[in-house]
């Protein structure tokens, strides 16, 4: 800013875009998220900002190679210069965090995923966390504030902890069941002393509306964690207890969902893989100055249109919006995906609710397959 201002050139114009050149660990698709916060930095600033919409699966590129431009921003380069940086924060960290919950999510089904990762990070980033694993997917989030954010109830249970200090686990499970206010789910976590099973049928025997029991097992007593749950599920079944569930926890990632998932397991409690997900490593580059194509080595210069099959979800990217691209898997035309989100600094619609945002989200998921894991 200060060479630009000393040379006279604070208002010359140039236009830039966000790309990614690979997603991580060989991703086929990512979620892209973080726009919102992105928008609240930008509002009131003197730029247009068009861009595909938070909560869009996308991919790092076209069918033919070219990279996908998620945002694309024109206004007088010192308008935005010096937010490069906290923009790239904002979508880089929150993308691939509500990634890996669609992960997990679209492996787990219909059965809960619920975000436990915010002891893995520091408590600052705990809103825009929580945020960005439910737009991902997750079902709820553990966090005060991050529940806030999306407008819901927060979700836990019972700390081992608890049960420690009163020395006994059906005293736990009693005075939890008599303090805790009857509208939070009973869980009783069944791995403290004892057996599995038999904390399992201790807590069934001890709280009337139990809800579920939690195994957080420890890894160095796990054995095969499916087979503890089949065990579980078959001891508590027997005895009329059907209804109650059985939720899971401890070190879960998206290879533990599916054999926990054929086992019996309801819900998954996942913390480090979903809060200390593979971040997305977007770039800001300018590729027009004054109206004009230009950009640095190893990337294509000019204002770019983002098309996408609406089937395949596969993408397309031309430099002149009337040529629209056909999908090369089902031939069907893309549909232009990018949005105008500012224009001179101004919001151009509404904006969604992170509800909003993770059903479209899980609308998209069940267009596209994992490869394999
Ligand atoms: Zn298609």
């Amino acid at each position: 800013m200060e060479v630009l201002a000393a040379e006279g050139m604070l208002g010359e114009e140039a236009l830039s875009e966000f790309t990614v050149s690979e997603l991580p660990r060989g991703w086929p698709w990512a979620v892209f998220c973080g726009l919102e916060e992105v928008l609240r930095l930008m509002e009131g600033r003197r730029i247009d900002l068009w861009g595909i919409p938070e909560g869009t699966v996308f991919r790092s590129r076209a069918a033919d190679g070219v990279r996908v431009p998620v945002l694309t921003i024109d206004g007088s380069y010192s308008e935005y210069c010096v937010y490069e940086t906290p923009i790239l924060g904002m979508i880089c960290h929150s993308t691939g965090v509500a990634t890996m919950a669609s992960r997990c999510k679209k492996l787990a089904g219909d059965r809960r995923v619920i975000a436990f990762g915010i002891r893995r990070m520091h408590p600052s980033m705990c809103p825009a966390l929580d945020r960005a694993s439910f737009i991902g997917g997750c079902d709820g989030v553990s966090s005060l504030l991050g529940a806030e954010t999306i407008g819901a109830e927060p979700t836990g249970t019972m700390p081992h902890a608890l049960i420690v200090m009163m020395e006994d686990q059906r005293r736990a499970f009693r005075a939890f069941d008599e303090v805790i206010d009857s509208k939070v789910p009973r869980v009783a976590l069944i791995d403290t002393y004892s057996d599995e099973k038999a904390e399992a049928i201790m807590a069934c025997e001890s709280v009337e509306n139990l809800y579920a029991v939690r195994l957080d097992t420890p890894g160095s007593r796990k054995g095969s964690f499916p087979d503890l749950i089949r065990e579980v599920r078959w001891e508590m079944d027997i005895r009329g207890y059907d209804k109650v569930k059985i939720f899971v926890s401890g070190g879960l990632s998206e290879r533990s969902i599916p054999p926990l998932l054929k086992a019996g397991a309801d819900g998954f409690g996942v913390g480090t893989s979903i809060s200390n997900a593979p971040t997305v490593d977007f770039a800001m580059d300018i590729v027009e100055k004054a109206g004009k194509p230009v950009a640095k080595r190893g990337k294509y210069g000019g204002r770019k249109y983002v098309f996408r099959c609406p089937d395949c979800l596969d993408y397309g990217v031309t430099h002149n919006r009337n040529q629209v691209p056909s999908c090369s898997k089902c031939a069907t035309e893309m549909k232009l995906i990018e949005k105008k989100l500012l224009s001179k600094g101004r919001r151009t619609e509404e904006r969604p609710t992170p509800k909003q945002l993770r059903s479209r989200v899980l609308s998209q998921l069940e267009k596209i397959e994992l490869e394999a894991i």
